[in-house]
């Protein structure tokens, strides 16, 4: 199975997760909420082929962990993926939204200067400012919106502006989640489960409960599953091979 947003490094004990891993995975991007928690992670998780580490610094922490923006700008010249990164509109994060801002257009503009990078991007209560930066600032970067809430005209707006999109079991199981997701090209969608945060009856999902994500796409766009998951893998390798172009600083 394929994860495009998992926290891996949040489980209680992501170690004893990884035979599973290993053997239910095909790609896990295992996004980080900090720059130092990247470090940490990406070296845990190098040796496992189908992990990917991804450097973020999460729009919840931001202010924060305001002193590791530099160390998120360094990092990115270092790795091909970005996440989770982005704005959180929510009124509990406004004393931080200037700065949420300033630290996106930032990103993404190191993100083109190092010729493009994977950006896996939350943009909660904040669609439209988010989908400004990625406007004014990306080009051969590809922006995968993950958990796309945003109203019925900026998802327009995204998916004119070439944006990818990560869905998950609770957003694909709303009927607004099923109704944005059958807008979407089926060609930029990958699943995701925003596991650990994302739980269900109390539990967090698996990486590998994206089959749950395959199903309710296969309802959605009234395809068989093994179809569907052959999309998925097919939108993947397509996402990885558009990172040859992309340089990385060892
Ligand atoms: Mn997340």
């Amino acid at each position: 199975m394929i994860d495009f947003h998992c926290h891996l490094d949040l489980y209680k004990d992501p170690i004893a997760l990884l035979p599973e891993v290993k053997r239910l995975s095909k790609f896990v991007l295992a996004v980080t909420t900090s720059p130092k928690a990247w470090a940490k992670t990406s070296k845990v998780f190098q040796d496992i082929d189908c992990v990917t580490t991804a450097i973020g610094l999460h729009p919840e922490i931001l202010a924060k962990r305001i002193n590791e923006r530099y160390d998120l700008i360094t990092g990115i010249r270092k790795t091909l993926f970005v996440g989770e990164v982005g704005i959180d509109g929510s009124p509990q994060y406004a004393d931080s939204i200037k700065l949420q801002e300033k630290v996106l257009g930032d990103i993404i503009q190191e993100s083109e200067n190092c010729g493009g990078r994977i950006l896996s991007i939350h943009s909660r209560n904040a669609a439209t400012k988010v989908l400004d930066i990625v406007e004014r600032y990306s080009g051969k970067s590809i922006v995968v919106l993950h958990w796309f809430s945003g109203a019925a005209n900026e998802l327009d707006r995204a998916i004119e502006l070439e944006a990818w999109f990560s869905v998950n079991p609770i957003m694909a199981s709303s009927n607004k989640g099923a109704g944005a997701i059958s807008k979407i090209p089926l060609s930029r969608l990958l699943p995701e489960t925003d596991a650990p945060f994302a739980q269900t009856k109390g539990i967090p999902y698996m990486p590998w409960d994206t089959s749950i994500v395959t199903r309710q796409l296969a309802t959605i766009f009234d395809m068989d599953v093994s179809d569907v998951n052959q999309v998925m893998r097919g939108n993947l390798n397509r996402l990885l091979s558009s990172t040859k172009g992309m340089r990385v600083v060892v």
